[in-house]
C-alpha cells in the first residue's frame, strides 16, 4: 500500500462552483483562472470538470494552454501576463490563444511578428494596483497602436483590483477604469471588450463589474475558498471545498504530563496524552508555519494538532478522540474542515495551500 495522503479532487464541487460565478457574473463570460495547476488541483482535472460549461480558461503559461489544447479544449484561452519573449507570438496565434499586452515592447514584438491568424488582445491597464500594466493616460496610445496591426484581431481592456477583498474595494480604481473605457469607447464609436472582476470582486460588487461586455476572471472561488475568509465564509458563499487533502494516523505516543512532542519540543503535555503521528508534512505543501492548534479532523471529530510540523509528519491530539489509533482517517482540510481555517491558522490564505501542495502528493 502505498503512502496514505492524498488530495481527492471533487469535479462536482468545481462545477458547483463555477455555476455559482456564472449566476452572479450574469451576462458575463467567465474565464476559469486555472494557472498555477489549477490552484493546485490539477490543470486537466479542473478543465475537465469545467469542459462543457467554461467559457474559457486563463492562466500563464504557453506549455499549460497547448496542453488544453492537446486535450481537445476549444474555448478562448488567455495569457494573464501575456507573452515573454517574441519567439511565444507564433505559438500563439497557431493555438489560437488570446493575450493580455501589459508592456510597450510587447507590442513592438508583436507588430514584427508573422502570425497564422490574427490574435485577440487584452489591453492590460495599471489602475492602481502598480503591478502590471500601461498607466491610463497611455492607454489610447498603446489601443491605436494595436488596432493598427494586422496581427491583433481585437482589443478589450483589462484591469485587476488590489483591494476587491478589503476595506478600500473597488470604487476608485473601478472609477479610473470606467473613465478610460467611456473615453475610448466615445473616440473609437465602438464598445469594447472589457475584463476586471476576479472572485472577490464578483463577489462582492458583481452589479459593478459584469454586463453583456464584460469577462470576468474568477479562480479561488471556483476551488470553494473564499476570498474574504474573515468577513465571510466560503461556505456562507454558497461554495463547496474543490479539494480534500486526507491522510491517516500512522503511529500513535502515549505520553506523560512535561513530555514534548516534535522538533524543539515546542508543545509539552500538561496532562497524560495520546499524540496521533500523521502522513503529511511540509514537503507535502502542509505549512510549516502552522502551529499547535491547527484545526484537524480525526475522522469527523475536531481536534488540533501538536507541535512543529515535521517534513514528512505532524502530530494531532488524541486524548479526546476515543477510538482513532493507527489507520484513523484524517482530514488536513477540504470536506468538514475549509482551507481557509488552516490557512488563518498558519497566517497564510489558502491560494497558498492549494498552490504549495506538493507533486509528491497523489491526486485523485
Ligand atoms: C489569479 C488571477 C485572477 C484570479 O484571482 P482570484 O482571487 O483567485 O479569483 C484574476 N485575474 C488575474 C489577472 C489573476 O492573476
Amino acid at each position: 500500500m502505498s503512502r496514505p495522503l492524498f488530495a481527492a479532487v471533487d469535479p462536482h464541487a468545481l462545477l458547483h462552483n463555477y455555476r455559482l460565478a456564472r449566476r452572479l457574473g450574469g451576462a458575463s463570460r467567465l474565464w476559469a483562472v486555472v494557472k498555477a495547476h489549477g490552484y493546485g488541483h490539477g490543470l486537466l482535472r479542473v478543465a475537465q470538470a469545467l469542459r462543457d460549461e467554461a467559457d474559457g480558461f486563463a492562466l500563464l503559461e504557453l506549455a499549460e494552454a497547448r496542453l488544453l489544447r492537446q486535450a481537445g479544449f476549444t474555448q478562448p484561452i488567455l495569457l494573464l501576463e501575456g507573452f515573454f519573449a517574441a519567439g511565444d507570438i507564433a505559438q500563439l496565434a497557431e493555438l489560437q490563444l488570446c493575450t493580455a499586452i501589459h508592456r510597450s515592447d510587447q507590442i513592438a514584438m508583436l507588430a514584427a511578428a508573422e502570425v497564422a491568424r490574427p490574435i485577440p488582445i487584452f489591453l492590460k491597464l495599471n489602475t492602481g494596483m502598480n503591478r502590471l500594466g500601461f498607466r491610463p493616460t497611455e492607454a489610447g496610445a498603446a489601443l491605436d497602436a494595436l488596432r493598427a496591426l494586422p496581427q491583433v484581431a481585437s482589443v478589450s481592456l483589462m484591469t485587476h483590483f488590489a483591494d476587491a477583498d478589503c476595506g478600500r474595494g473597488i470604487a476608485d480604481q473601478l472609477a479610473l477604469f470606467q473613465s478610460v473605457r467611456q473615453i475610448q469607447t466615445q473616440r473609437l464609436g465602438q464598445n469594447l471588450g472589457y475584463s476586471l472582476a476576479n472572485s472577490a470582486a464578483l463577489l462582492r460588487f458583481a452589479d459593478q463589474v459584469t454586463g453583456p461586455d464584460a469577462w470576468c476572471r474568477p479562480g479561488i472561488m471556483l476551488y470553494g475558498a473564499s476570498p474574504f475568509p474573515d468577513q465571510r465564509s466560503a461556505a456562507d458563499l454558497g461554495l463547496l471545498p474543490a479539494m480534500t487533502l486526507r491522510s491517516e494516523i500512522i503511529g500513535v505516543q502515549t505520553i506523560a504530563p512535561g513530555e514534548r512532542v516534535g522538533y524543539g519540543g515546542t508543545f509539552t503535555a500538561d496532562r497524560p496524552m495520546r499524540v496521533g503521528v500523521v502522513a503529511c508534512g511540509y514537503a507535502d505543501g502542509y505549512p510549516r508555519h502552522a502551529g499547535t492548534g491547527t484545526p484537524i479532523l480525526v475522522h469527523e471529530q475536531l481536534s488540533r494538532t501538536l507541535g512543529r510540523v515535521s517534513m514528512d509528519m505532524l502530530a494531532v491530539d488524541l486524548t479526546d478522540c476515543a477510538g482513532a489509533g493507527v489507520g484513523t482517517p484524517v482530514t488536513l482540510w477540504g470536506e468538514g474542515l475549509p482551507a481557509d481555517d488552516v490557512a488563518t491558522a498558519a497566517g497564510t490564505i489558502a491560494y497558498e495551500l492549494f498552490c504549495a501542495l506538493a507533486p509528491r502528493v497523489r491526486v485523485a
